[in-house]
């Protein structure tokens, strides 16, 4: 997914500690969305950058129109765009994206499940 995160080398800690949705702030969401061809996408919940790509549109927290801030989760979930469909839950990126929102906001790098 193309984004506005730096990777970072996550720590040996880090890539052990398990990752889920369940129990994520749903960071992957406050990323950049370039939609793609085949999506299909109302155009209330989308805009386009200066540079011309559309984009699913963000809130004034960050979080994409898309996401339902009472559940926190996907609201156009079985429609959503291609690029969420191929981001894997407790892959590299995801748990990149992680850090780099944790280091932002003061918190531990990664939640533990248990
Ligand atoms: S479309 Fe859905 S899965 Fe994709 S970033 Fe927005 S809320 Fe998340």
């Amino acid at each position: 997914m193309p984004g506005h995160f730096h990777r970072h080398a996550a720590t040996p800690q880090a890539r052990k500690a398990p990752v889920h949705c369940s129990t994520c702030e749903a960071v992957c969401c406050r990323l950049k969305v370039v939609l793609e061809p085949g999506d299909t996408i109302p155009s209330h919940l989308t805009t386009y950058l200066p540079e011309g790509p559309r984009v699913m549109a963000h809130d004034e927290a960050g979080w994409c129109v898309a996401m339902d801030r009472t559940r926190m989760n996907c609201s156009i979930y079985e429609n959503r765009p291609a690029v969420c469909r191929r981001f894997v839950m407790g892959g590299p990126y995801c748990r990149a994206v992680r850090v780099e929102y944790a280091s932002r906001n003061g918190k531990t790098p990664l939640k533990q499940e248990d």
